[in-house]
């Protein structure tokens, strides 16, 4: 039978990515499902505390375990900007094309466009301590955004390796080496290691 976990978030395309990267033995309900229309406050100085602010709070409303995933983008030249702030970058209400706009304006004239996306996963089950799980993906920052699919920074970074962005490679490429993907690997290792007989 399928392990039962809720995704701390609103964001409907990291649920769609969870889902698919978990696959079926990991069963995922959205907070929707659970009727909990909270936000979470993400005022964590690290992914690490952010995921664990949201894990928390969400655990109020459900006895399944929990899961909530931080990530962001880290750009060297930047300083690791935006990292824990990538989601609001350009401002509290910033769509996704504001921050890549701001993100692609700060680096105008920059050599240097190495950077990495960083995900942690928060495994919060009620009387245990919580777990995390981090997954990385280095690349390189376009001078123009490319391509439709994905979300957030996609249509801007290249993987290492690769020469298309996240947003043309589509989810099967993106799905099999994201930061989110790495994190979830061992995420869903331990889950079966330890709570399937
Ligand atoms: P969070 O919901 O606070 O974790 O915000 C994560 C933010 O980081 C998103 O809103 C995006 O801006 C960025 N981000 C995280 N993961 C990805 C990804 O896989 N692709 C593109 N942008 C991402």
């Amino acid at each position: 039978m399928a392990l039962t976990c809720v995704l701390a978030t609103n964001n409907g395309h990291k649920l769609h990515e969870v889902r698919s990267i978990l696959g079926p033995d990991v069963k995922i309900l959205s907070l929707f499902e659970i009727n909990c229309t909270v936000k979470p406050d993400e005022t964590g100085k690290t992914f690490e505390e952010n995921a664990l602010l949201k894990a928390e709070e969400i655990s109020r409303y459900t006895d399944f375990p929990v899961l909530a995933d931080d990530s962001g983008l880290c750009v060297s030249a930047l300083g690791d900007r935006p990292g824990v702030h990538s989601a609001r970058y350009a401002g509290p209400e910033a769509t996704d094309l504001d921050n890549t706009n701001k993100l692609l304006v700060e680096l105008e004239g920059i050599e240097n466009r190495s950077a990495y996306f960083v995900a942690c996963i928060c495994l919060f089950q009620k009387n245990l301590p919580p777990v995390f799980f981090e997954g990385r993906c280095h690349g390189t920052i376009r001078k123009t955004p490319k391509g439709r699919q994905g979300f957030g920074y996609d249509p801007v970074f290249v993987p290492d390796n690769l020469d298309q962005s996240f947003a043309e490679l589509g989810e099967d490429v993106k799905n099999h080496i994201s930061h989110r993907a790495m994190a979830l690997k061992k995420m869903k290792n331990y889950l079966l290691d330890n709570f399937v007989e």
